[in-house]
């Protein structure tokens, strides 16, 4: 019997939806996005490419003396996970700490998104963290970067880490030293730094990655990439007022979360505005609002916290197949609807042969599909032209892609100014030296602007910009090739005393903060233990390593069964999980709170199993 049969009975008042047709219209549309160079179609930012990483927000001709010397921790990357990191540290008393971060402050991602309109989608509330530390109330439901920026740079403060900070600095190497058990950190300021533990928290979408469109190089206008917006050539900030566009005509390629949220900023303002689409994102109502001072004066201690628990469950993103538990909906936005949506289907009846897990799996399937027809009917609804309509619709799953938020968007594509160029999936012809190509139509423009996202699925090494040698002089490169190996996604054989923050087999959640503070706190615990044992050396055993290797391969399955229907993207490795895991591959299959518990209860038990200490 096929599913469509399983749920016949619910109509009428159940779903007014085929979901076979459904089906089939996903993979088609999956299909024909499939291509055979998959993430080699990217252009890494060197060489000649450079130039699209410089750091546009400090001023040039920087120096400082270089650093010979001695710490107990060094911290590499001054974004959330590494602040966050910092500031537990700081607070169990650790007082040698150096924050290494090639940027010019705090901030991480938020430092270099400052493209205009950009702004955090999960709520400000369970977002920035430390709120009940710090003392501080986000403005609005949904911040915009400057506010984001400016709390990094307030939890440096509180936590006193700017003493600690060496920016505009980057790693050139980290090297395990055997006879003084520990790292020797050498970097771009000719310092030389010798730590005992080593946490590494460069972020996982770091680095900024360009479309391998032929001719790219033969384009004689302007070009930037949105994560180093070019506000001397737009004018303007943040907020918007790029007036320098007002005689430009732009192009802007990608269609991601970064695009759906500055595209309605360069509408504005520019002649002529082309979006090059190839795949169109799911755009969900924003709804922000200004932070209610009545609800804040209700939150009891401890209700960040809570709260970001309660958005974990409702909202498991590495079992992307399956949602959380989530009666009453306290968050009740567009991430959490889809549990929503599935609470309300659960009357339905379905063929007394179905099994309780299939019948989750359909529960959840038939509530995304909901999803999505709201999503594509609300594009009927504000989009007037029928075939720009037609285009801004996504046909996929809700989770395949990143989500995205916005209520600026789709209205955009209203205005006289802008046109959308749906290149059904292909993605952009040609560059020439005056403009793009599609179709074999040329569309002249003064401005290239590439929001393509960031390097996700190379090695990790080469995304942090240097290599990590271990015990014996072997390299993190070599030892994951493959991918990651590790113990709970932390520590990694032959690698001793080295974190690993982020996402590395264990288990992500969409509000990235919350993981990256769990994660900071079991690595403060361990650090702690080491210190009260008096250990100089912390060690996952290859048999643990393996051990943990097996149990993510055994639970990814379910995850990686929905990778593989869905459209290609960083996400699923471009469609080639056979070539490696994509963002939310090779993850823990229970989801973060299964995930959660187990480090917890490894921690609780006393011994840490599997991590040895000497
Ligand atoms: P993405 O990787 O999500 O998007 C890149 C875009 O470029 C896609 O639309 C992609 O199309 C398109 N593209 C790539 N190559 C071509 C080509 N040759 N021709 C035409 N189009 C092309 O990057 P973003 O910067 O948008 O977002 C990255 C991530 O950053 C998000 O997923 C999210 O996790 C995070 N983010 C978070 C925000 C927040 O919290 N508010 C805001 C912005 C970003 P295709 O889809 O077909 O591959």
């Amino acid at each position: 019997m096929s599913d469509a049969d399983k749920v016949s009975s619910l109509k009428p008042g159940g779903i007014d939806f085929d979901a076979d047709a459904l089906r089939t219209r996903y993979r088609a549309e999956r299909d024909k996005r499939l291509r055979p160079d998959g993430n080699d179609q990217y252009i890494e930012t060197k060489g000649d490419f450079s130039r699209y990483v410089d750091d546009p927000y400090v001023q040039p001709g920087f120096t400082r003396k270089p650093i010979d010397d001695a710490v107990e921790v060094v911290i590499i990357g001054g974004g959330f996970g590494g602040l966050l990191a910092a500031a537990r540290l700081r607070e169990a008393g650790v007082k040698s700490i150096r924050i290494i971060e090639k940027a010019g402050d705090f901030g991480g991602t938020w430092y270099w998104n400052r493209y205009p309109g950009a702004q955090c989608d999960v709520e400000s509330y369970i977002y920035l963290p430390l709120l009940e530390e710090t003392g501080y109330m986000p403005k609005e439901r949904y911040s915009y970067a400057p506010e984001i920026l400016e709390h990094s740079r307030r939890i440096g403060e509180k936590f006193d880490l700017y003493r600690d900070a060496c920016f505009q600095t980057q790693i050139k190497a980290l090297t395990w030293n055997e006879e003084e058990s520990r790292w020797m950190v050498t970097t771009t300021r000719d310092d030389v730094m010798r730590a005992r533990f080593v946490i590494m928290s460069s972020g996982p979408l770091n680095r900024p990655k360009l479309p391998g469109i032929p001719g790219i190089e033969t384009y004689t206008g302007h070009t930037f990439h949105t994560s180093r917006w070019d506000y001397d050539y737009t004018g303007g900030d943040t907020t918007g007022n790029l007036h320098k566009l007002a005689d430009k005509r732009v192009a802007v390629i990608g269609t991601g979360a970064t695009a759906v949220q500055c595209v309605p900023y360069v509408a504005q303002y520019a002649q002529h505005l082309y979006v090059f689409q190839r795949t169109p994102s799911s755009v969900d109502e924003r709804l922000n609002q200004p932070t209610d001072p009545e609800w804040v004066k209700t939150l009891t201690p401890g209700w960040q916290k809570r709260r970001m628990d309660f958005f974990n469950a409702a909202v498991n993103f590495t079992d992307l197949s399956h949602g959380g538990k989530i009666e009453p909906d306290q968050v009740g936005d567009g991430w959490t609807d889809i549990n929503r949506f599935k609470g309300e289907l659960a009357r339905l009846k379905l063929d007394s042969d179905t099994t309780p897990a299939e019948r989750e799996r359909l529960m959840i399937e038939l509530a995304d599909f909901r999803k999505m027809n709201q999503i594509r009917a609300r594009v009927d609804r504000v989009v007037k032209d029928r075939q720009t309509a037609e285009s801004l619709k996504p046909w996929y799953r809700l989770f395949c892609k990143r989500p995205t938020f916005n209520d600026e968007y789709l209205p955009a594509f209203n205005r006289p100014n802008v046109t959308l160029i749906d290149t059904r999936g292909r993605g952009v012809d040609r560059i020439t030296e005056k403009g793009l190509v599609f179709d074999r139509v040329e569309y002249q423009a003064d401005c290239i602007i590439f929001a393509t996202g960031f390097e996700v699925g190379t090695a990790y090494t080469r995304r942090a910009g240097f290599d990590v040698h271990g015990r014996g002089g072997e390299s993190l490169t070599e030892h994951w090739r493959g991918g990651p190996k590790t113990l709970h996604g932390f520590y990694s054989a032959g690698f001793p005393n080295l974190f690993h923050m982020g996402i590395t087999q264990n288990s992500v959640t969409a509000n990235f903060p919350h993981m990256l503070q769990d994660q900071a706190h079991h690595i403060t615990e361990v650090i702690q233990h080491a210190k009260r044992s008096e250990s100089r050396v912390i060690e996952p055993s290859p048999e643990a390593q393996a051990q943990w290797c097996e149990t993510i391969e055994r639970t990814e399955s379910k995850s990686r069964d929905f990778q593989l229907e869905c459209t290609p993207g960083y996400y699923n490795n471009e469609g080639q999980l056979d070539k490696g895991p994509g963002f939310v591959g090779g993850l823990y299959g229970g989801g973060p709170i299964e995930f959660q518990k187990i480090v917890d209860e490894w921690l609780s038990a006393g011994g840490m199993k599997g991590l040895k200490f000497s």
